[in-house]
């Protein structure tokens, strides 16, 4: 990672700290998150600065853009010519194209994806268990 995006990152690390009540337990760096879910924590914070403090620069917002994509954690990302698209998110989201789509809609379709996601899975489970009593 490089310097200025270590400092973004930190910056919206610290705001997503900020607004949790339990500030206690939480690294003090954004790098000791697991790697796994740093996207989401960044996302939040960006969603919370975006509700209380002015936006973020337009290049602060491609680092941010950038680092949630590289950690997504899906297959099949494709980063040439400086693109940032996704064939995962396309099917499981409806989108793919992490540099041109706005960042509240990305926000507002993976979680709506995942509660499809939930209540497809939910509704499977209760159809296994009708189908086994
Ligand atoms: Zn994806």
């Amino acid at each position: 990672m490089e310097l200025k995006e270590k400092q973004v990152c930190q910056e919206l690390y610290e705001v997503w700290k900020g607004a949790k009540e339990d500030e206690d337990g939480w690294p003090e760096s954004f790098t000791e998150l697991p790697e796994k879910h740093q996207h989401e924590y960044l996302l939040t914070a960006q969603r919370i600065l975006r509700l209380t403090k002015p936006p973020l620069l337009a290049d602060e917002e491609m680092i941010l853009r950038r680092i949630a994509w590289i950690n997504h954690g899906h297959q099949g990302m494709y980063g040439d010519d400086g693109e940032m698209q996704c064939a995962a998110c396309l099917r499981e989201y409806g989108f793919y194209d992490w540099k041109r789509t706005p960042i509240v809609e990305i926000e507002s379709k993976m979680a709506d994806g995942n509660i499809r996601k939930l209540w497809k899975n939910r509704n499977e489970e209760r159809q296994d268990y009708e189908c086994h009593r």
